[in-house]
């Protein structure tokens, strides 16, 4: 029996080293640019200025690039002690990125750190890793549904006679793009390919480039995040642009997609933490009836709840770590994550601004702007319509392959 959630030292050590960063750098540097932002959002010219400065300290702390090979100037941790590190950064609003650990850099970096050729992951993954430069990654469109990526409508069409693709269509909640210095972008390079997954492709796409316009930064519940509208029209990609091979974009994006989707989980796992203490705190503090708000059984069932969601949060994407690490099949393992994280946090963040009253309700703490992100959790890298759908179809597969359930509920034989 190998079950032991005690961690390796120097995977505690790391653990240990980017809270007390989180507390004693980036808490107080964050604390400083709220104290001076007007409407409680702070300049984004001040906000750059902090990333830079923190990331300098993050390579003094030893914190930077945890998820990545130490040949890579990464620390070199694996997926499940990544849990562990995320979900410290995670902590603080801009944590991930000054540990250059944030959505959509850390998928794209994983992407060309095992599908690009070694002429890309000089030009591309280098600098990003060094954090001099930043990235986007393009699949979804207005026109088609995003949940199923086999119709996009980007279309790429090969001019042999230069060697060029050609490529037109609209995409959009891009994140990052504005100020990115390329974009993975998926494109369909044979409508008539059987299955209808190999018909997509992936390219590297230079930024800024002819052909590819920012029409806007979408206005979402959370405000301006950087999620763009881009028109793609006749841009011109020489064919060495192809990340991976032709047909190979679906493989890619779901490649991509189950450790990203696990990396949310560990950051979301860090931010409900946070939003529970809160809830706590306030409900220690807040006297009614002559006695703390926590003395009602109310307000200690939410907070058991919580305590119990969180609990089986933290198993799941443990599991879902462990098997991704020992390339054991995890797909069904996170859709169970991700669907159970994504719901876990908008109902904890609900019930400590439940708790705080009107205050919870105002600009004044943290929690009405974590509310408004934590929507779109139940919707990036797979509504929760699609992974109850996918939890489902194996579901029913295993059960008519073995006339039981195990292997399709966390595959233990209990
Ligand atoms: C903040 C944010 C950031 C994003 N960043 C990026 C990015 O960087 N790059 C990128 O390419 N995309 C990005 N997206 C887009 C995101 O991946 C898509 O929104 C998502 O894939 C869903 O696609 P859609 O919006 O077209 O919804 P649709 O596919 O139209 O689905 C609409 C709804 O239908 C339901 N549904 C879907 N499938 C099923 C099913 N099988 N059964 C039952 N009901 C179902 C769900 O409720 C779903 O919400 C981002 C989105 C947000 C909100």
């Amino acid at each position: 029996m190998a079950i032991d959630f005690t961690l390796p030292p120097d995977v505690e050590a790391t653990r240990k080293r980017v809270r007390d960063f989180m507390d004693a750098e980036v808490r107080p540097a964050e604390e400083k640019l709220n104290a001076n932002a007007t409407d409680g959002e702070p300049d984004r010219g001040d906000i750059v200025r902090m990333i830079i400065e923190l990331r300098q300290k993050a390579h003094e702390w030893e914190v930077w690039l945890p998820h990545m090979p130490k040949e890579w100037g990464g620390l070199g941790l694996s997926i499940t002690a990544m849990a562990f590190v995320s979900a410290e950064a995670a902590r603080t609003r801009f944590g991930p990125f000054i540990l250059n650990a944030q959505a959509p850099d850390e998928g794209n970096q994983h992407t060309l750190l095992h599908h690009a050729n070694d002429d890309q992951k000089k030009r591309y993954l280098e600098p990003l890793l060094e954090g001099r430069v930043r990235s986007c990654f393009a699949m979804t469109e207005p026109e088609v549904a995003g949940s199923d990526p086999t119709g996009i409508r980007t279309m790429a069409v090969l001019d042999e006679a230069n060697d060029e693709w050609v490529i037109n269509g609209h995409k959009w909640f891009i994140s990052g793009a504005k100020g990115a210095s390329f974009a993975i972008l998926i494109a369909k390079t044979d409508p008539d390919a059987d299955p209808p997954q190999a018909s997509n492709s992936a390219f590297i796409v230079d930024l800024p480039a002819e052909g590819w316009e920012i029409v806007r930064d979408v206005n979402t519940m959370a405000g301006h995040g950087n999620h763009c509208e881009i028109r793609i029209t006749d841009l011109r990609l020489p064919s060495s642009q192809m990340l991976a091979e032709r047909g190979h974009g679906h493989l890619l994006g779901q490649a991509r997609l189950g450790p990203a989707r696990l990396a949310h989980c560990m950051r979301w796992i860090g931010q409900t933490e946070q939003a529970l203490e809160m809830l706590i705190d306030r409900a220690e503090r807040r006297q009614l009836h002559g006695a703390p708000l926590a003395e009602k059984q109310a307000i200690q069932w939410m907070m058991s709840d919580s305590a119990m969601e969180l609990y089986a949060a933290k198993l799941m994407v443990l599991h879902a770590a462990f098997k991704i690490e020992n390339k054991q099949p995890f797909r069904q393992e996170v859709s169970f994550a991700k669907h159970h994280v994504a719901n876990m946090l908008w109902k904890v963040v609900d019930r400590a601004i439940q708790v705080h009253g009107a205050l919870g309700y105002s600009t004044d703490t943290p929690l009405e702007s974590m509310l408004r992100h934590a929507r779109s959790a139940r919707l990036v890298d797979g509504a929760d319509e699609v992974h109850q759908a996918l939890i489902a179809r194996n579901l029913r597969q295993v059960y008519a392959e073995t006339g039981d359930t195990r292997g399709a509920t966390g595959d233990f034989d209990f």
